[in-house]
């Protein structure tokens, strides 16, 4: 299996908190949560960042991105949300495998 940490949790070998699936993607609970709510949104498909996407990856980044919005109000977050994704070492990214943060429920900074 890859050393890929997000790989093993889409792969079960890891446990996580589930928010929901289906055949291309996996959402879960933040292990170190920044606000009452925050969930990623993974594909199950490793691919590295938003850096290492083309457009033969275009249905499945749609597919993440309309799930947003469904999967934060089923989480409570009928006001709105903020979503980030961090892309590369210079955008703060920590975890090689690509995911679409869903943060809510507190006092977002403005950006
Ligand atoms: P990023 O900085 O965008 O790469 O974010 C990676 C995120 O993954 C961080 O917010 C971590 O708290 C989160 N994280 C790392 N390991 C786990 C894990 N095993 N389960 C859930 N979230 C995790
Ligand atoms: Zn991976």
């Amino acid at each position: 299996m890859s050393d890929c940490i997000f790989c093993k949790i889409v792969a079960g070998a890891i446990p996580c908190r589930k928010v929901y699936e289906d055949e291309d993607v996996l959402a879960f609970h933040d292990i170190h949560p920044v606000a009452p709510v925050h969930f990623m949104i993974v594909p199950k498909l490793h691919v590295a960042s938003l850096d290492t996407c083309d457009t033969g990856h275009q249905a499945l980044l749609g597919k993440i991105l309309l799930l947003a919005p469904r999967l934060a109000r089923e989480q409570g977050l009928t006001d709105g949300f903020r979503t980030i994704i961090n892309t590369g070492r210079g955008g703060g990214q920590e975890v090689f495998h690509l995911h679409v943060h869903v943060i809510g429920g507190g006092n977002p900074r403005p950006m």
